[in-house]
């Protein structure tokens, strides 16, 4: 997906400032951040929703919940809490269609959502 901004990042093709990477997944600091701590989880594969998981997919998800903890601890905010988010296409706000995880924290959240 040569056009998508996200597999640009995962490529290094666009810079980022990238907290964590492995062969399976990148984490990056959102450019607009909307809490304290702000990052963006993302598999390498380009996924472009939710919707879109099939197969193997799901072990990625997996793994992007493990690097989610190990950010939180890294960030300190694991004690106290974090928000996890995904949105899934247009109707819940999604705007890169790279399937992402918002790790969100340093701040309280309300619920429910907006
Ligand atoms: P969505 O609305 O699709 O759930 O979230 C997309 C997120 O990507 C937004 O929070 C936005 O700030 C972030 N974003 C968009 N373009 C870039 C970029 O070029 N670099 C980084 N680091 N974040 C981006
Ligand atoms: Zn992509």
């Amino acid at each position: 997906m040569s056009e998508c901004i996200f597999c640009k990042i995962a490529n290094g093709d666009i810079p980022s400032e990238i907290l964590y990477e492995d062969e399976k997944v990148v984490a990056f600091k959102d450019i607009n951040p909307q809490a304290p701590v702000h990052i963006l989880i993302i598999p390498r594969k380009h996924i472009p929703s939710v919707s879109d998981l099939e197969g193997n997919d799901y072990d990625v998800i997996g793994h992007i919940f493990k690097v989610a903890n190990k950010l939180a601890e890294d960030e300190g905010i694991s004690e106290e809490g974090f928000r996890l988010v995904v949105n899934c296409k247009e109707r819940a706000g999604q705007t890169v269609f790279h399937i992402h995880f918002h790790l969100l924290g340093g701040r309280d959240f309300n619920w429910p959502p907006g």
